[in-house]
Parts: C-alpha cells; sequence; structure tokens
C-alpha cells in the first residue's frame, strides 16, 4: 500500500506557475473584418480600422487580457503583397492601437490561398498554440473574436469561446458562425463587454 505524499516541491513551483498563467487571460481578435475592413482589398494601404475597435481593445488590455492577432493572408501567396510587406503594415498598425491604449500581440500569420492544403489555416489550431506557447497563455476558454465560421469553429477545436461580430460587413457563412458562437454582436465594443461581463462572473464564482 502506497502512502500518501505530499507533491515535490517541483509539481508546488508548477502549480503556482500555472495559478499567474490563468490571470492572464485571452481574446484572440481575427484582423480582416474584424479589425479592419473592408474585408476584400487588393492594397494593404487600403484597410482602416473599425470604428470603435481601439476602444474596445484598449478595455480588454486594461482589463488584463492578452490579444493575439491570429490572421489568414492568402493575397501573401498570391503574390499581391509579401509577408514582409504584411508584418510591415501590421507593425504600423498596432503602434497606431498602442498609442491608444490597445495592446495586441502577433500577427500569427497563415500565408496561404485557401486551396492549398497547409496545417496553419483556421480552422486548424496550430497558429493559436504557437501564440499560447510564446506567451504562456491558457488555450481553453480563450475567446476567439471573428467574423467567419473558421475563426468560431477554431475555438470550437481547442476548447475556447467564440465570439462572432458583424461590424466589418457581413461573410457568406455568417448563419453557420453565429450557430456555433458563445455569443452574436454588431461591434467590437458589444463583443467587449459581453467578454468582461463572463469575466467579471466567473471571478465572483470561483
Ligand atoms: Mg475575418
Ligand atoms: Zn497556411
Amino acid at each position: 500500500m502506497r502512502h500518501l505524499e505530499a507533491p515535490p516541491a517541483a509539481d508546488l513551483g508548477v502549480r503556482q506557475t500555472r495559478g499567474a498563467m490563468d490571470s492572464r487571460r485571452t481574446v484572440f481578435l481575427d484582423l480582416n473584418g474584424t479589425l479592419v475592413a473592408p474585408v476584400v482589398v487588393e492594397r494593404l494601404q487600403d484597410l482602416t480600422l473599425i470604428a470603435g475597435v481601439s476602444e474596445a481593445i484598449a478595455r480588454l488590455s486594461r482589463t488584463g487580457y492578452v490579444c493575439p492577432v491570429v490572421t489568414v493572408q492568402s493575397r501573401i501567396e498570391k503574390g499581391l503583397f509579401s509577408e514582409a510587406d504584411f508584418r510591415a503594415w501590421f507593425g504600423c498598425l498596432s503602434r497606431e492601437l498602442a498609442a491608444a491604449g490597445a495592446y495586441v500581440v502577433g500577427p500569427y500569420v497563415c500565408p496561404h490561398r485557401f486551396r492549398t492544403p497547409c496545417a496553419c489555416k483556421k480552422p486548424q489550431t496550430l497558429l493559436y498554440e504557437r501564440a499560447a506557447v510564446e506567451h504562456g497563455l491558457e488555450l481553453r476558454d480563450a475567446y476567439v473574436v471573428g467574423d467567419s465560421a473558421a475563426d468560431i469553429e477554431a475555438a470550437l477545436r481547442f476548447g475556447g469561446r467564440g465570439c462572432f461580430v458583424s461590424s466589418g460587413c457581413v461573410t457568406e457563412d455568417a448563419d453557420c458562425a453565429r450557430g456555433m458562437a458563445k455569443c452574436s454582436r454588431d461591434s467590437m465594443a458589444e463583443v467587449v463587454d459581453w467578454i468582461l461581463a463572463e469575466g467579471a462572473a466567473e471571478q465572483q464564482c470561483s
């Protein structure tokens, strides 16, 4: 018969670290149609921030949420712009957001066309997993905010919560996305209202 033993010190260390990780809650953000519009664009310079998005992300940042941006940019493989061009453009966007107190990390990019088989395209979870490893995040119960079914399905696959937002313009698979989503709203501001209310309710229960 085995004696019940206190866990080794190393295990306690892991538990304490995990406690700290839980407090860094995560909201994955889609880019096109969620943060910037229009959804279909030939030139990166034609994309602009959707009204109210910086204020909404700033509220998440103030509450301690980490917000990785996960995006499919099939125009990179099509040759309309390079991944370096995209990352430079994103750098400008994230500086503009940071100036408003809205902090995002990434981007985590799938550069492939929709028909190209790859391991990184949503709703596959590779890019979310990569972000979680790089920033020490828990995927379970993390939120995904997006305007298409692939965003919401990715959340389902890794045990997260999908939030559908229709602020950009309505995508073809909007009804499918709504059906799978935990919450469905017309603006990022309203999605963030919902997330913060959920987070507050969970803290009261724990
Ligand atoms: Mg989108
Ligand atoms: Zn890919």
